[in-house]
């Protein structure tokens, strides 16, 4: 430690000396030249130098401040970096909600259109009104949650209130952080209980939206299987239809027939992809509530779980309270029937903390834990 911290003053050392050097000769050049010079070239060189202490005065300052490491020097070396992946995901927002709303309309449209006639004219009648049930119920849901969540702010710390409970202060917002609480870069503000910014939402996925979060994930994964499954059988009529088309030469009259065969492989493909790619994520943020940690708390506990089994002690989430009471609590279900009418149906109901003020009813039972 001692080589490395004499190695890298030494450095510095020999940096600074290294500016002082090239000051003092552009100095003595200045002063040459302003005997010969004209106004002009004495203006150039004025502006020239005040760039050049400028310049100076930066590096020295990010050289000598004690709070400078080398993450601080990376972070200012790719803030342009960020800025233009920050303004592009943002931008890139209103392109993925309005691609969502697309495709989930097509496969509205396709569905009516295509499956629908034909489980109405060849399945029994209890048949019949389960897939319309089903379906209709499926449609609302996701309708419902993905509409609330884009539209419902996940929650952001009170501006005007000082004394609130708070970690940390925030060095972008310059405001207190309660616990749970992250900045969001793209949408350059402090998030309640922040989990990540999703673009498909285009939208932070925070305290007041995460239940309308999770229930969009689970009710499309849940919709795109149905979808899948139902028209399974037309997928592969289809396909083998669409194969003998490009085998033999078309008849001139079935471009309509085409239309809809196409349409049904477009919809098995698209629904069944996404309920293998968004059932993986339902599972993980499944995973994630019932253990109460949020996607950014992941890493943060993954860490100190790490450094305190170094000291051999435990990690214990403080937020943590029982796999059963987290769901309780992310769903808002109080009584028994709420998990009809909080959770099988719509409903806007709030969550019960405020985000700012957290419940800890941890106990410590294990005396090295932490
Ligand atoms: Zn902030
Ligand atoms: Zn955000």
């Amino acid at each position: 430690m001692r080589t490395g911290s004499s190695s890298s003053s030494s450095w510095r050392w020999q940096l600074s000396r290294a500016m002082r050097l090239s000051l003092r000769w552009f100095r003595r050049c200045r002063l040459q030249r302003g005997g010969r010079g004209g106004a002009t070239e004495r203006r150039i060189g004025g502006r020239l130098l005040e760039l050049w202490s400028y310049s100076r005065l930066l590096l020295t300052s990010l050289h000598f401040n004690s709070l400078t490491n080398a993450d601080t020097l990376l972070d200012c070396a790719f803030e342009p970096v960020y800025w233009i992946v920050d303004n592009v995901t943002r931008w890139f927002g209103v392109v993925f909600v309005c691609l969502v709303t697309l495709l989930t309309t097509s496969v509205v449209v396709i569905v009516y259109l295509f499956v629908l006639p034909t489980i109405l004219s060849t399945y029994p009648s209890y048949w019949v009104a389960w897939h319309l049930s089903c379906g209709h119920w499926l449609l609302t849901m996701v309708v419902f949650h993905y509409y609330k969540a884009t539209t419902t702010s996940p929650g952001h710390p009170p501006k005007d209130k000082i004394h609130i409970p708070s970690v940390s202060i925030c060095k972008k917002c310059i405001t207190p952080k309660p616990p749970r609480t992250h900045h969001c870069s793209i949408c350059n503000a402090c998030v309640l209980k922040m989990d990540h910014h999703c673009p498909w939402l285009n939208n932070c996925v925070g305290h007041f939206n995460q239940r309308y979060f999770f229930s969009f994930c689970l009710y499309m994964t849940l919709g795109c299987f149905y979808c899948s499954v139902s028209s399974k059988a037309l997928f592969l009529e289809a396909y083998g239809a669409i194969e003998r088309y490009y085998q033999t030469p078309p008849p001139t009259d079935i471009y309509i027939e085409t239309t809809a065969q196409k349409s049904i492989i477009f919809l098995w493909v698209l629904t069944s992809t996404v309920t293998v790619a968004l059932g993986g994520l339902t599972l993980w943020h499944s995973i994630l509530i019932s253990r109460a940690e949020t996607s950014v708390e992941r890493h943060i506990n993954h860490k100190e779980t790490k450094r305190l089994q170094e000291k051999g002690k435990v990690f214990k989430n403080p937020y943590h309270h029982g796999t059963m009471n987290n769901w309780k609590l992310l769903l808002g279900v109080e009584e028994r029937r709420h998990w009809v009418t909080r959770v099988l149906l719509p409903s806007s109901h709030l969550p019960n903390e405020d985000g700012i003020m957290w419940d800890f009813s941890f106990t410590r039972t294990d005396p090295m834990a932490i």
